[in-house]
C-alpha cells in the first residue's frame, strides 16, 4: 500500500512508514491510500471473533504494508492493554435505543488515546524503516484533548521530542492542569494569546519555516506532527469502528449486513473520515451524522456546499469542537473530487476564506454524511435529559453527538451508534451546570460533586490530578510560537 498527496495529482507514492515519519506531504496536502482495502463479508465475520488487538492487529496491517504483523501485534497489545484502559479498549453502552461507543477509557480520559496510545510505537519503528538518522521533533496544535494524549503517548518515547501548544482560554482548567503537569524529559507545553485556529495555524507556519527547519537540523532533529492530518493517527480510528460493528454482530444486537448509522462529534473532522474509510472498506454503515456545536461550519457546508469560514468563532462547553477549520475534510474532497480539485478548495480557503462545491458533488457527499449543530442549550439540556430519562451520563461532546442522533431520524429504521468521545469528569463543572447543580468555583471540588451528584466512577487519572506539581506555565503570542521551540 502506497501514499499520495491531496494536492497534487500523481504524486510520488510513499511508504506509511515514511508518511507517518513526514506528516503533512511536501505540497501541504495530507497523505491518503492510493486505494482502500475491502473487507468481504468473509472477512468481517472472521473479526467478529476476534479481540480489539487482534482486529487492530489486522485493520492496521492492511493499510501499514511496510510494518510487520510481529510488529503491529506488539504496538497494539501494548497501546491497547487492559493496564492503559482497564478493560475493553473500546466497550459499547447500550442507551434506550441506541448504542454509545465509549472511546474514553484510556490514559487521559479522551477518545485521542485510541490513536495516541500507538501512533507513537508507530513513528519510532518509522524512524529505523526510513533509515532516519535525526529525532523527530513533534509539535502538536490543541484544542485541549490531543495535547495530553499526546504527551501521554509520547513521553519518553526514545528518539522523539514533544511541544504542545494550547488556546490559552480554549481549554477547561482540567485540561490545562493534565499538560502542564506532565512527566517526562522530552516534553515541553506552552499556552498562546488565541484560539485553537491560531494555534494550528502557527504550528503550520512553523512547519513550512525553512530557517526553523535548518535551526532544528542543526541540532539533530526533524520535525514531525501528531496532529490528525498525519495518517498515523488517522489509520488507528478506522480499527473501533470495525471493532463497534464486529461486537453488535457478536453480541446479537446487529446482523451482519444490517446497516448501522453513526453520529460522530466532529471538529477536525477526523474521527468521522474515519468512519467514512470504515464504510468505504465494506463495513456496513448507513448514514455518517457529523454532529457540530455553535461552530456549525461543517454543518453549514453538508447543507449548503459552501465552506465559508469568514464567521464568528465561539467558545463553548464542548471545546474540543470549537474550531473553524476542519483539516481532515480535505481528505474527503480528495476522494469525492480528486487532487486537482481539492487543490483550488485548498488554496480558495487560504486566499479568500471559502470555498464551494457544486450540487453534483455535493449529492454524492449528503449521501454518506449528514449535518446537525447543537446549541449550547441543547447540550445542556441532552445531557440532563440522558440521566434523568436513561441514567446515562455523558460528557459535552457526546451530549452534542447524542443531540443530533435524535434530530437525525434514520428512515430506514437503522441502529444508531452515537460516537463517545471524553469521559463527562473531563468536563465537570459544564456537566454540573447541565444537571442542574450549583458549580463549585473549584474544578476539582466539581469533580468531587459530579461523583456525589451521579456516584459515576472518576477516572483515576482525573482524581490524581489535584495534587499533580505543576511544571509548565509559559504563554506566548502566536507570532511568537516559532521562539520557543
Ligand atoms: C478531538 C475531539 C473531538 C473532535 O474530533 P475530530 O476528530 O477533531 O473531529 C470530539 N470530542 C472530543 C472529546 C475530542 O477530544
Amino acid at each position: 500500500m502506497k501514499y499520495i498527496s491531496t494536492r497534487t495529482p500523481n504524486s510520488e507514492k510513499q511508504t506509511s512508514a515514511y508518511v507517518i515519519k513526514r506528516g503533512l506531504a511536501p505540497d501541504g496536502g495530507l497523505y491518503v491510500p492510493e486505494t482502500l482495502p475491502s473487507l468481504t463479508q468473509k472477512d468481517i465475520e472472521s473479526l467478529v471473533d476476534m479481540s480489539y488487538t487482534e482486529r487492530a492487529t489486522y485493520i492496521l496491517s492492511l493499510f501499514l504494508t511496510d510494518y510487520s504483523e510481529e510488529e503491529l501485534k506488539n504496538a497494539a497489545e501494548a497501546a491497547y492493554s487492559v493496564e492503559k484502559f482497564g478493560g475493553p479498549a473500546a466497550p459499547i453502552a447500550k442507551v434506550g435505543d441506541d448504542y454509545f461507543l465509549e472511546l474514553w477509557h484510556g490514559p487521559t480520559s479522551a477518545f485521542k488515546d485510541m490513536a495516541l496510545q500507538i501512533m507513537p510505537r508507530l513513528l519510532s519503528l518509522s524512524l529505523g524503516k526510513t533509515g532516519e538518522e535525526k529525532d523527530a521533533y513533534i509539535l502538536v496544535a490543541t484544542s485541549g484533548d490531543t495535547g495530553k494524549a499526546a504527551l501521554e503517548g509520547y513521553c519518553d518515547v526514545d528518539r522523539v521530542r514533544i511541544q504542545v501548544f494550547y488556546p490559552v482560554n480554549g481549554v477547561s482548567n482540567i485540561q490545562k492542569k493534565q499538560m502542564a503537569s506532565q512527566k517526562g524529559n522530552n516534553v515541553e507545553v506552552v499556552s498562546i494569546n488565541g484560539n485553537f485556529d491560531d494555534a494550528q495555524s502557527g504550528v503550520k507556519k512553523i512547519f513550512a519555516d525553512e530557517n526553523a527547519k535548518k535551526m532544528l537540523a542543526d541540532k539533530g532533529y526533524f520535525f514531525s506532527s501528531a496532529n490528525s492530518i498525519n495518517w498515523g493517527r488517522l489509520a488507528p480510528q478506522i480499527v473501533y469502528y470495525v471493532s463497534a460493528y464486529c461486537d453488535l454482530v457478536n453480541e446479537g444486537e446487529i446482523k451482519y449486513g444490517d446497516l448501522l448509522d453513526v453520529t460522530v462529534p466532529t471538529g477536525n473532522f477526523g474521527n468521522i473520515l474515519a468512519a467514512y474509510i470504515a464504510k468505504k472498506m465494506g463495513i456496513p454503515l448507513g448514514k455518517l451524522v457529523c454532529a457540530s456545536n455553535r461552530n456549525d461550519i461543517l454543518t453549514d457546508f453538508i447543507n449548503d456546499g459552501v465552506y465559508d469560514r469568514r464567521r464568528e468563532f465561539f467558545t463553548t462547553v464542548s471545546p474540543s469542537m470549537d474550531i473553524l477549520i476542519s483539516s481532515n475534510l480535505e481528505r474527503l474532497l480528495y476522494f469525492t473530487v480528486g487532487a486537482e480539485k481539492t487543490r483550488e478548495c485548498m488554496e480558495k480557503l487560504v486566499n479568500e476564506g471559502i470555498y464551494t462545491l457544486d450540487d453534483e458533488t455535493m449529492d454524492i457527499i449528503r449521501k454518506d454524511f449528514a449535518g446537525f449543530a447543537c446549541s449550547e442549550e441543547d447540550t445542556a439540556k441532552t445531557i440532563k435529559d440522558l440521566f434523568t430519562e436513561c441514567g446515562y451520563l455523558c460528557d459535552t461532546h457526546t451530549a452534542v453527538a447524542a443531540s443530533a442522533a435524535k434530530r437525525y431520524k434514520s428512515e430506514n429504521g437503522n441502529k444508531m451508534l452515537v460516537v463517545s468521545t471524553a469521559s463527562p469528569y473531563k468536563f465537570a463543572p459544564a456537566v454540573l451546570s447541565a444537571l442542574g447543580v450549583d458549580v463549585p468555583d473549584d474544578d476539582f471540588d466539581a469533580l468531587d460533586k459530579l461523583f456525589e451528584t451521579t456516584k459515576v466512577a472518576v477516572p483515576s487519572n482525573l482524581a490524581d490530578l489535584r495534587n499533580a506539581e505543576v511544571r509548565f506555565t509559559k504563554t506566548v503570542e502566536p507570532s511568537e510560537m516559532i521562539n520557543s521551540l
